[in-house]
């Protein structure tokens, strides 16, 4: 691989690690031209389903879209970008596992409330509202019973949820 600090073509792997997961690869390389050192990874090309949105359109997965969702939600939120990472690697590896060609958006829609759920329960919400934009109050107080269930829920984050535009 290429020194991309002075573009030398030899360039030496020094250290070589699994990640945590066991799913990516992390090698150290050092340049023998310059000394740089740079980290390069390796993960498995997989392709992803394709998503069949409500009205029938297909479209390609698009992981940039699916982060954005996430980070938007996550806005402001205590979240770090690893647990974000992961949420987002476990959503895939989900889609893949069901091995087939077409999924309904709907379903990335529901992995995505369900690692909401256990990241950070304003993003949920805030999500949710959005995703199901809440037909009726019902509705709303479904997923709000919900997290009120939910063992993991932490009260003193209760007050924080229906701060927000807990009106509309
Ligand atoms: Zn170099």
């Amino acid at each position: 691989m290429r020194c991309p600090f002075c573009g030398a073509q030899e360039t030496r792997v020094i250290d070589s690690r699994l990640s945590q997961d066991g799913d990516q690869v992390r090698r150290r390389r050092e340049c023998t031209e310059c000394r740089e050192r740079f980290t390069t990874f390796e993960i498995a090309e997989l392709t992803l389903p394709r998503v069949v949105k409500s009205n029938g359109n297909r479209e390609p997965f698009r992981e940039d879209k699916l982060r954005s969702g996430i980070l938007r939600a996550l806005e402001k939120r205590p979240v770090g970008s690893d647990q974000i990472e992961a949420a987002i690697n476990r959503i895939k590896k989900k889609l893949l596992a069901r091995g087939e060609r077409e999924i309904p958006s709907r379903l990335i829609g529901e992995s995505v409330m369900a690692e909401l759920a256990r990241l950070d329960q304003v993003a949920y919400i805030r999500f949710a509202s959005v995703y199901r934009s809440f037909q009726d109050v019902n509705e709303f107080r479904e997923v709000i019973d919900h997290l009120e269930h939910d063992p993991q829920t932490d009260n003193s984050q209760q007050a924080d949820l229906f701060s927000g535009d807990s009106g509309s």
